[in-house]
């Protein structure tokens, strides 16, 4: 992974986008030399399709599918946005979904998560029995992005299957950091830049029973699924990126935010971890911080020089309450003062003891005075 050179030398912000791989950026940067346009018959077209199409081939064996089921988009916002918006028939979707799932069909049927952040399965198998007729789709994500806890994705795709309905699963966040099983599900979203590669790349893989109405029309390219000259340097530094991440060590990472929750809980019994004791991906925290606002702690700690993020920024930089938190059963309150810190595999001790030392100063010049003494 290429050491941060500018910006915040503490990156803890890994499910925003993920360092980029050197080697994802080098292989970016050799397919660049040629001018030309995949589609193109010459010989430089020929020779950037040859790029594209090696790419393709990596990441089917990577996830074990035909590489020819892999749809090449701008990102899994418009793989999202492919798989659902012009599904006909019936959505349902998991009331923690990202906003490229949750806002794409007003119409959707919203399946419930409990407190856990964990889907409501009894909630699911009661909507799909309630259901008497026409296509139905279910969209549930494989790991939440802001709290980190996994979905039983591969029980959901078996209740899919009984039902006959079909099965899409945005796995943005679980490649790399939970093994899963990809053949299981009909459609499954994925993104370049949030496992080292560069952004502006991502994928629908669609099996051939999938129904798909493109989005965009034009040229034809991805067998008319998705017309528009492709990403071709995207394309190959996600792939690079995704061969690396599936080799990444999480072990450390995992244990340097386990060691950080426990100091945090151990000094403070009014915050709150969400998720906590949950099945979750090795790198993600969501701290609760009572009387702090989400934006003011992300300011405070961009000021020392760590990035991370508040659960649920929108691209304007405004900061709403979570919706992610709320549909757990989290308070307004809560739900405004939480933080999201996610780790990477090359996070170091010094970093997160950096990150304590912020976390406990930000706490005490807001609640010194309200609550005494903290730790
Ligand atoms: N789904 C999830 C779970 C995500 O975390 C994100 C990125 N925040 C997206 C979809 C959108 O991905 P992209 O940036 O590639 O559009």
């Amino acid at each position: 992974m290429l050491a941060p050179s500018s910006g915040n030398p503490v990156y803890l912000d890994y499910n925003a986008s993920a360092p980029l791989y050197a080697g994802a950026f080098d292989m970016a940067s050799e397919v660049a030399n040629y001018t030309g346009n995949p589609s193109s018959v010459h010989k430089n077209g020929r020779v950037l399709r040859c790029f594209m199409e090696d790419a393709r081939q990596k990441m089917g064996d990577l996830l074990a599918v035909d590489a020819k089921n892999i749809i090449f988009t701008s990102g899994a916002t418009e793989a999202n946005n492919l798989a659902l918006k012009n599904f006909k028939g019936t959505v349902l979707t998991s009331a923690i979904e990202h906003d490229s799932i949750f806002h794409v069909r007003p119409d959707a049927v919203v399946i419930r998560v409990l407190e856990t952040g964990i889907l409501d399965i009894n909630h699911l198998t009661h909507l799909l029995d309630s259901m008497n007729s026409g296509p139905i789709l279910v969209s549930v994500m494989a790991v939440n992005n802001e709290t980190g806890v996994i979905q039983p994705v591969e029980q959901i795709a078996e209740i899919c299957a009984h039902y006959k309905v079909l099965f899409h699963c945005d796995a943005v966040q679980a490649f790399g950091r939970v093994p899963l099983p990809w053949h299981k599900f009909h459609a499954v979203s994925l993104s370049g830049h949030k496992v080292g590669g560069l952004w502006g790349a991502g994928c629908l893989v669609a099996s051939n029973d999938f129904p798909m109405t493109p989005l965009f029309v034009g040229g034809g390219q991805e067998r008319s699924h998705r017309s528009g000259t492709e990403n071709v340097t995207g394309i190959v530094s996600m792939a690079y990126a995704m061969e690396k991440a599936i080799q990444e060590d999480w072990q450390a990472a995992e244990k340097l935010r386990d060691n950080m929750e426990q100091a945090l809980l151990e000094k403070m019994n009014t915050i709150k971890i969400f998720g906590h004791n949950q099945p979750r991906v090795c790198n993600t925290s969501s701290i609760y911080m009572p009387n702090v606002k989400s934006e003011t702690q992300v300011m405070a700690f961009d000021l020392a020089g760590i990035s991370i993020s508040s659960g649920a920024a929108c691209s304007s930089g405004k900061v709403k309450p979570s919706r992610i938190l709320k549909a757990m059963g989290a308070s307004d309150n809560e739900a405004q003062n939480t933080i999201r810190v996610s780790l990477c595999p090359t996070t170091s001790q010094k970093e997160i003891d950096l990150f304590l030392e912020t976390w406990f100063s930000i706490f005490d010049k807001i609640n010194r005075g309200n609550h005494g003494p903290t730790h």
